[in-house]
Formats: C-alpha cells, structure tokens, sequence
C-alpha cells in the first residue's frame, strides 16, 4: 500500500513540502489542506490601477539563497522574473535623508561613506568608527540590537540596522534572535570586528551572477498558483476552507480531521500550530503556543504622478526608525521600485505601499477608516506634501511575522525532539522555524520532504 501524508496549510512551505514530497514519492498519497478559501497564505497577489498582479504581501524573494531560484526553475517560471529596477531607499528621520553607501543589513563596512551620511551626528558617526578596535563581543546574548549598539552604538542601531533589520521582519531588533538574521550572525560569530569582517565579506565574494532581488512579473502568486497546477496535474488532492481542528493518533497512524494519514506535516504559523499538537506532544506545544508573531497592515495607493518629487522617483522607498515612528513603518515606492507596476494612466502615475504596526505596536484591530487616515496623514507629513489617491487598498496581515525571540534556535530544537519523541511521524515546517523570508521557507519544505520520505521509509520497512 502506498503511503499517505497529510499536509495543513497552504503557503510557499507546505505547497512546496507537497511538491517536493511528490518528486519523491511518486505513488505516495498526498491532501493538502488549508483553512483559507485561497492557497498562498502570506502570498497574495491582486489587481489594483489597472495592474493585473501587484502584491499585498511579499512582493520579492532574495537570489543569494538558491532554494527559490531552484523551485522556480523547476515550475519553468525563470522566463517570468524581473527584478526591482531601483534598491535605494531613504531613512525619514524628521526629513528624507538617503541611506548611506557601504552597508550590509546597515552594518557599516565603510567609515568613509557613513562619515558623509547626515542621517547620523558627529558623535554618532565618532561613536561608529569606534568598532574595528574594540574587544570581541559574544555572540551568546543572541539580540540584533544588544549586539549592534555594544559594537556601533545607539545611532546605528536606532537609524540603521533596526530600521532596515526591523523592516524585513516587522521586528524589534532588541528582541530578535541573531541567528535569526544569519548574515549578522556568521559576521559577529567569525570576526572580532563586524565592520572589518564585513567588508572582508564584500571584498571576498564572488562577482554578482545577478540582482539580488526577484519575483514573477504576474506577482509573486504566479508562483504559488504553479506550484498547485502542479500538485493538482500530479494527483495531489488540495482542500481549501477547511481549517484543520484537531490531529489524533489512530495505532501508528494520524487522523487529521478524520483524514487518514501515516505523516502529517504542519507548515502552519507556530501559535496556530501549538492546538493541534496539544493533544500529541504537552511539551512541544507549550513552546508553540508561547510564540510572538508581529501583525502588519498593508496600506497600497495610487496617485496622480504630477506631484510627485523628481528626486524620490530615484528611490524604493523609505524607512521609519522607532523613535520618529507613529504607525508607519516604511513606504516603498513601488512604482519606482518595479519597471512593471508602473500605472497605464497618469492619474494613477505613482503606486506606494505602505506598512503599518510592527512587534510590540500591534494596529491590525484597528479600523480601516483609522488606518487609512494614519497612513495617509503620516507619508503626507513624511513626503512633505498632501496624498490625494485616485485608489485605494487595505490588507491585513494578523500574526504576519514570526518573531525569533533571544534563544530561538534552541527552542525550535526543543519542538523538533518533543514531537520525535511523543508524536513520531508529525512534523512542523514554515516560517516560524528555520528562517522566515521566501527562500528559508521554500528551503525547509525540501527538507521535510526529505525527513517524511526517511521516516517513511523506516515506518514501511
Ligand atoms: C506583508 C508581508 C510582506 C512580506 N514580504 C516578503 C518579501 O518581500 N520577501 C520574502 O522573502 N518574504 C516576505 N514576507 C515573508 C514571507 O512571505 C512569509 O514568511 C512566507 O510566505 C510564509 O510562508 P509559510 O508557508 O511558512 O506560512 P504562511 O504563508 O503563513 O502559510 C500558512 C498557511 O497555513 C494556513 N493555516 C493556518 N492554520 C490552519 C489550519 N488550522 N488548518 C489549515 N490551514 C491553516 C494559513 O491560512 C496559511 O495559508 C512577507 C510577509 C508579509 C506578511
């Protein structure tokens, strides 16, 4: 009899734990099933000013990381990528100032470039250059910003690395793990000096085969929706609207909402993960359910590009650091950005999308009207004149981001053994664990692909 596996949740990393389980298990019996009426969880791409695919949600994944690149060969979609035709962005900081040349995820490697920057004071930038001859800071603290602010000090925390750092994950980087951004990680893990090891980093690596970012010209659902064309044409059965409740143990096998299963995979979002172990694995799911996870609101608008100031149309937007922040976080200018989101009309000329709420400043209860005021009032403060969209869109992004707290690989670690031990043949994949962005998520569904076809090789034999 051929096996069978259960996967629950429909995002990059169970759609591509599906697709990767199927390459190799050919007669393996897989259902996927997801709660939402619609597959792609945190990938969501939608018409709005006349463009057909602009995303709510992720609208890019790095290239560094092959995972992604390697899935989108695979679906034969490599044809369809384009990459942002602009990568400079602005800090606000009571006005636009643009980011300094010379940083990796806003560590300095170039005291040169950062002395020009007026984003940072003298005794800012004094403070800065500091770093090359200080002692060694350990790693063991596992904070972004304890870390970055012993090394720099507070002005390139608070105006550099949070805001960038802090952006990508929604995040509070004084209670972001480090190995939750592993370029800073490795860089403080293998260097006494970060600025030093980071432009030995730069020095060192190998000329740059391509741009960094990318995503499907159609939006990044483009890639999702090939992923289910394939699971579908390959026999997997895929169920939307049905929220899984309850995961039971029947003899050696599951019962997941009464679907028979011999593995079960949740690539689930981990406090939504945690009720349907609590019966299987108290341990496992007592970490699950102490997870913090950052809601976002997405606030996208089109407007009359008149207006708009000749020198941001050089620019990808702008970030907002923690101490001039009121709900907005960052602004990307996305008609800048991307070549192909440029609007038909020129009374939808300019296209911004603009993030509110982070770890620690939740706004995604509030109401639309409330937010739609916030985001307009504060980038019209920001850009220095008033918004006046011709369209407007909100997107709520409730437990958007998994928080690494200080500690989190070890925790992680903790859940893997706690259901290898109490609830054999169930695994936990996505965001929440080994890496939130695209590729980390597209990188763990191979590899529970590869651990459900070694457990259930052991289970047949
Ligand atoms: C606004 C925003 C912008 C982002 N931008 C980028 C970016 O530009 N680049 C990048 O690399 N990353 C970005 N990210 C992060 C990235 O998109 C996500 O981390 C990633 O898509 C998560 O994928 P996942 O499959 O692990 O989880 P999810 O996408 O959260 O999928 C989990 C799925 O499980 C389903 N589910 C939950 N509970 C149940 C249940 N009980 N039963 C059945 N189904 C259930 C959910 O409905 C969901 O579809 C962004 C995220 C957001 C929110």
């Amino acid at each position: 009899m051929s096996a069978s596996v259960v996967v629950v949740g429909g995002g990059i990393t169970g759609l591509t734990t599906a697709y990767r389980l199927r390459e190799a298990i050919p007669d393996a019996t897989i259902t996927l099933i997801e709660g939402d009426d619609r597959l792609g969880g945190k990938i969501k791409s939608s018409p709005f000013a006349g463009i057909d695919g602009l995303d709510e949600g992720a609208d890019a994944f790095l290239t560094r990381v092959p995972s992604a690149m390697q899935l989108v060969a695979d679906l034969g979609l490599t044809d369809q990528l384009t990459s942002p035709a602009i990568g400079a962005a602005f800090v606000w900081w009571n006005g636009m100032h643009s980011i300094p040349e010379g940083l990796m995820l806003g560590v300095p490697t170039d005291l040169a470039k950062l002395a020009r920057t007026d984003l940072l004071t003298w005794g800012g930038k004094c403070r800065a250059a500091l770093e090359p001859i200080l002692p060694a800071t350990g790693v063991g603290a596992d904070s972004v910003g304890r870390l970055i602010r012993k090394r720099f000090g507070k002005q390139v925390h608070e105006r550099l690395v949070d805001p960038l750092v802090g952006s990508i994950y929604a995040a509070d980087t004084d209670r972001f793990a480090l190995t939750g951004v592993p370029q800073i990680f490795d860089l403080a893990n293998n260097n006494r000096s970060l600025l030093l090891g980071a432009r030995k980093a730069r020095r060192n690596a190998p000329p740059q085969a391509g741009p960094i970012f990318a995503a499907p010209r159609t939006g990044m659902a483009t890639l999702t929706n090939a992923l289910a064309d394939s699971l579908h044409a390959s026999g997997v059965s895929i169920l939307t609207g049905q929220p899984v409740s309850a995961i039971e143990r029947s003899g050696r096998r599951w019962l997941v909402d009464g679907h028979a299963a011999d593995a079960v995979v949740l690539a689930t979002p981990a406090r939504t993960t945690a009720p349907l172990v609590a019966g299987l694995s108290t341990d496992a799911a007592g970490v699950l359910a102490a997870f913090d996870h950052a809601g976002v609101v997405m606030v996208t608008v089109a407007l009359d590009g008149g207006n708009w100031p000749h020198e941001f149309l050089t620019k990808s937007g702008y970030l907002v650091p923690k101490p001039v922040q009121k709900w907005v976080t960052a602004a990307s200018f996305a008609s800048s950005k991307w070549a192909h989101w440029t609007p038909s009309t020129p009374e939808n000329g300019v296209i911004l999308r603009i993030s509110l709420g982070r770890d620690g400043r939740d706004v995604t209860h509030e109401s639309d009207e409330a937010l739609t005021t916030a985001a307009l009032d504060e980038v019209s403060q920001h850009v220095g004149f008033d918004l006046e969209p011709t369209e407007i869109r909100l997107g709520r992004w409730p437990m958007a981001f998994p928080q690494y707290r200080p500690g989190h690989a070890k925790r992680v670690h903790g859940i893997e053994s706690a259901l290898t031990r109490d609830a054999a043949g169930v695994f936990v994949t996505g965001a929440s664990y080994h890496g939130i962005g695209i590729p980390a998520c597209v990188q763990q569904g191979k590899s529970t692909a590869a651990l459900l076809g070694k457990y259930l090789a052991n289970v047949e034999s």
